[in-house]
């Protein structure tokens, strides 16, 4: 099995060994990829460099913008092959996946069209004086991906990197990264010069953390969960490396009294339910004013109850757990919370599954207490805690108690309450009467306290992919 990318070859590990792959829905070994690890991570860092000095490196920005459109063009061709690798390799429904593939090429369009308009600046100084300001490469960018949303989480990473001139070694997630190596052929096939994109697959404690100690990389960017952020944070650290964290959430769903319901209910249940609460920024905190808290968890009960977890391709509602060891985590998880006895208020239906697949219903708990453990931990799974809370000020309070600062909703039709909660509540992004859990390729996105910083999406993440130089010209 050849699955890293080195120079425009797949190859195998060195020493051949391989890490088994199973099919969430089946729990089912259904395929291998290389068990990369230090040796791997040294020729693919190489080779990166040496595209810098070579090929690549001559790229200019309106050609590197060329190519990434040419490239999400063919992903829209290829589209359906793409999403059936992915909703097989993740077990989420085809028509989700089919969704991921649309947003992953929107990454190539976006960012090929920004390309060649990422300007610098002249800045007025003494007289006798030019100065410019000009943004350039960092050079060889390593970057870390999780198993949840494996292609959009690609073209997220990978697409500034390469619009803004960097040469990329990815280390995608060992648990789900087939439609990953799928894009990076047909990128080669496109005209992507050898070496611009390297891939190891392997373990994060193997290849991640070759990848991210390695000497001759100029940035990380991780997106995953805070403990390994924080191992990443050191080992960057030690060379004096910048790095992104992306890291996880628990975001809150706020909803006042004077809320539209009828918009608020619907968009509250998709936005956990999507991927099986397996997105980093899904609203998984219902904060509900205290006089409509019945009323608003009898309607999101209802809806939790027609929901269907079910096989890839039948058309449900959502899919499995994508990984065995998250399966487990998030079942001992509700075990606590049932030994706990804190309330169930409604669950999902589990429909026509496949005995061994990694399925959990979505299920609604509440009221929540404010010192459980659901009303702060991030599950990573498709429970919803929902807490009642007494007015703004409290609703504030509650909103920023917890250590992650990611994403948050207020549903609310007074203009400047929806102002001052939007200013108080800490997080990247905040939506007032609407909610977007991963969609948004233009919008910037990252966290604040442990859902890590730095910036991802948007016209912004290019300040990231570069550095700036200041050209100090006299001419008198
Ligand atoms: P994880 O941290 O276990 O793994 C993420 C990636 O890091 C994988 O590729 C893994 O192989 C690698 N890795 C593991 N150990 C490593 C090490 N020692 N050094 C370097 N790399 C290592 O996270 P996960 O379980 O795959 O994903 C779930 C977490 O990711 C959740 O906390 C979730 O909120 C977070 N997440 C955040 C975002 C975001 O954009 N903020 C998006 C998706 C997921």
């Amino acid at each position: 099995m050849k699955t890293i990318l080195i120079n425009g070859q797949w190859l195998a590990a060195h020493d051949e060994r391989l890490i088994d792959v199973d099919e969430p829905s089946t729990g089912k070994v259904f395929t291998q990829v290389s068990r990369g690890g230090e040796w791997e991570v040294n020729a693919a860092v190489q080779s990166a460099r040496q595209a810098l000095n070579s090929n690549w490196g001559r790229f200019t920005a309106a050609e590197r913008g060329r190519l990434l459109l040419r490239i999400g063009n063919r992903i829209l061709q290829q589209a359906k092959e793409i999403a059936q690798i992915e909703s097989r390799d993740t077990g989420k429904p085809l028509h989700l996946a089919e969704r991921d593939i649309v947003v992953l090429a929107r990454y190539f369009e976006y960012y090929g069209a920004a390309a060649d308009k990422h300007h610098g600046e002249v800045i007025p100084y003494l007289n006798g004086y030019t100065v410019n300001v000009v943004h350039e490469p960092l050079g060889v960018t390593g970057h870390i991906i999780p198993w949840n949303y494996p292609s959009q989480m690609f073209g997220r990473t990978a697409c500034p990197a390469l619009a803004a001139g960097n040469a990329i070694v990815l280390k995608p997630s060992e648990e789900a990264c087939q439609s990953v190596l799928y894009i990076a052929t047909l990128m080669m096939e496109e005209g992507l010069p050898d070496g611009a994109l390297n891939i190891v697959t392997g373990f994060g404690h193997e290849a991640g953390a070759a990848l991210t100690g390695h000497p001759d990389i100029n940035l990380v960017t991780f997106t995953g969960s805070p403990g390994v952020g924080a191992l990443v944070q050191q080992a960057t650290a030690a060379n004096h490396v910048p790095c992104v964290l992306e890291l996880g959430g628990k975001s809150p769903q706020i909803v006042f009294a004077d809320a539209d319901l009828d918009k608020a209910v619907p968009a509250i249940v998709s936005a956990l339910v999507q991927n099986t609460g397996q997105t980093c920024s899904a609203g998984t905190r219902l904060l509900i004013q205290r006089e409509i808290y019945d009323e608003v968890v009898s309607r999101v009960a209802a809806r939790f109850e027609s929901i269907r977890a079910g096989m890839p391709d039948s058309g449900a509602d959502c899919g499995p757990i994508i990984t065995r060891a998250q399966f487990e985590r998030v079942q001992a998880f509700i075990h606590r919370l049932h030994e706990s006895g804190l309330p169930l208020l409604a669950a999902g239906k589990l429909d026509g599954i496949e005995p061994g697949g990694f399925f959990v219903p979505p299920m609604l708990f509440g009221p929540v207490p404010r010192d459980h453990e659901l009303a702060t931990a991030e599950v990573f799974g498709p429970v919803l805690a929902a807490m009642p809370f007494e007015d703004e000020a409290d609703a504030i309070e509650l909103a920023n108690a917890t250590e992650y600062g990611l994403v948050a909703a207020v549903w609310t039709e007074n203009g400047a309450r929806q102002q001052r909660m939007a200013r108080s509540v800490v997080a990247g992004q905040v939506y007032i009467n609407c909610y977007g859990a991963g969609g948004g390729v233009e919008l910037p996105f990252g966290g604040r306290k442990k859902s890590g910083y730095g910036r991802e999406k948007g016209f912004i993440a290019l300040d990231e992919f570069t550095t700036t130089k200041t050209i100090v010209n006299c001419f008198e």
